[in-house]
């Protein structure tokens, strides 16, 4: 008996030395903990993502400077004012202003059959008769430098695959994209006519894929388009068959004078350190095709949806958490230098995230930042583990707040589940009915946990 006394006395001395030699942070670890299960819960019973998704990609596609464009930009600036969000502005930024036009052609002489084309965005256009030539048929530029002396005079086909293999598709876009965007160039080097280069993505189907493309002052301007991955495969075939098949492309687009346009900007002003910033990015542009539903109206509501929770749920941040819909992420990146060069010798930013991988399963977050940083950073995982997003590593950001990041910024980006992202990206087939509510919710909620979560402990 006295024993047992004796062990359940030392045992109530161990628990009270345990509780009290807890830090401070144990304490705000439970109430932390708390406000997480909170905004998951509210999230997932209440969020209002998909319904604010359906609000912007009803304007249709987005792409600077045109009319619907303008809509987007007015319609973010309405919904962050409605939703109660502090200092909403927008920030006026020079665009370049491109039109697909209504011509958009491409077949093969003799009996061939049409090609699924579209053209490159920056494109010039064809001669109202179109461009009519031979076939030359490359995968690198290095083998274009071998075939040089064969360019003249023919349209230039790049036909390089996106890799499969490889489980980072972002990688493997990454590796095939200059065909699209240097193909203008390399062709024109060597007297090429026109550039047409397969689609960037692994899906077999017949709907071509758009994206920016470049010229060099230097060298001539040729027109450039994409067309679909079966079209490439027919024409590669084809070509086999036979090496002097004939090809006639039409593009009416052309080639505007810069416009104004906005980035669109509402904040949750923070209460303790109003003056330490953290930037939730995503861009308000998209390509004129399907409605830029998950490039990047995904990105832009979940940065809306993120700060309307924490709203919502009365939590007042301690530091600012700044949503910024960046306009001409897609042509020209004009937006993300403006606010760079605005706001930064002005302003502490702390940190810039953007989602611009579509609104797919959150998977974790890659942060570009000192190991320091990312230690820090890394102790939220254990926030974002209840909803799988407890993932977070060196490496990420986003293209319009990559000027921040030159400037010291650390930068982060919200990782996705990428596997469909190219089946869609830059398409007709980037559309609302591609995204799913429960999936872009979690990633408006992951967002939040994670903003929230800095905003209150900093870096
Ligand atoms: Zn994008």
């Amino acid at each position: 008996m006295r024993y047992n006394k004796f062990l359940t006395i030392l045992f109530f001395l161990l628990i009270n030395f345990n509780l009290y030699s807890q830090s401070s942070d144990s304490i705000d670890l439970k109430y932390y903990q708390q406000i997480v299960d909170n905004i998951i819960k509210y999230g997932l019973e209440r969020g209002k993502a998909y319904e604010m998704l359906q609000g912007l990609t009803s304007i249709g596609p987005r792409l600077s400077g045109s009319t619907q464009c303008a809509q987007a930009i007015a319609w973010v600036k309405e919904q962050m004012i409605s939703l109660g969000f502090d200092n909403v502005y927008t920030q006026s930024v020079m665009v370049p202003r491109w039109e697909r036009g209504t011509v958009e052609e491409a077949h093969i002489l003799d009996g061939g059959e049409k090609l699924s084309i579209c053209a490159l965005g920056g494109s010039i256009a064809t001669p109202e008769e179109g461009i009519t030539g031979d076939i030359i048929e490359v995968h690198s530029v290095d083998e274009l430098h071998v075939l040089k002396n064969q360019v003249k005079g023919k349209i230039v086909f790049w036909n390089k695959l996106m890799d499969k293999s490889k489980f980072n598709q972002g990688s493997a876009y990454g590796e095939a994209a200059f065909q699209r965007t240097q193909g203008a160039i390399e062709a024109a080097r060597f007297g090429g006519i026109a550039s047409i280069s397969r689609s960037l993505t692994i899906a077999e189907d017949d709907i071509p894929h758009t994206g920016v493309m470049y010229y060099n002052d230097s060298i001539p301007k040729i027109p450039a388009a994409a067309i679909s991955t079966k079209s490439a495969d027919y024409l590669s075939k084809k070509l086999k068959e036979n090496s002097h098949l004939k090809v006639n492309i039409k593009l009416s687009c052309r080639i505007l004078p810069d416009t104004v346009s906005a980035n669109v900007i509402g904040e949750l002003r923070g209460i303790e350190k109003p003056n330490e910033i953290i930037i939730v990015g995503g861009h308000i542009d998209s390509w004129d095709k399907g409605t830029g539903a998950h490039d990047d109206a995904s990105g832009c509501i979940h940065a809306i949806e993120a700060l309307r929770i924490i709203k919502e749920l009365n939590l007042k941040p301690k530091r600012t958490l700044r949503a910024v819909m960046f306009v001409n992420e897609e042509n020209g990146l004009r937006g993300g230098k403006q606010y760079a060069e605005n706001i930064l010798a002005k302003e502490k930013h702390i940190l810039a995230l953007e989602s611009d991988a579509g609104g797919f399963t959150p998977r974790g977050f890659g942060v570009t930042a000192d190991s320091a940083t990312l230690e820090k950073i890394k102790k939220l995982e254990r926030f974002l583990k209840p909803i799988d997003v407890d993932r977070i590593t060196q490496g990420g950001g986003g293209v319009d707040i990559s000027p921040l990041g030159k400037l010291g910024v650390p930068t982060a980006g919200l990782r996705v589940d990428g596997h469909k992202y190219f089946d869609y990206h830059h398409s007709d087939n980037d559309t609302i009915d591609k995204v799913h509510p429960r999936e872009l919710e979690l990633g408006a909620i992951a967002i939040a946990i994670f903003v929230y979560l800095i905003a209150e402990f900093g870096l």
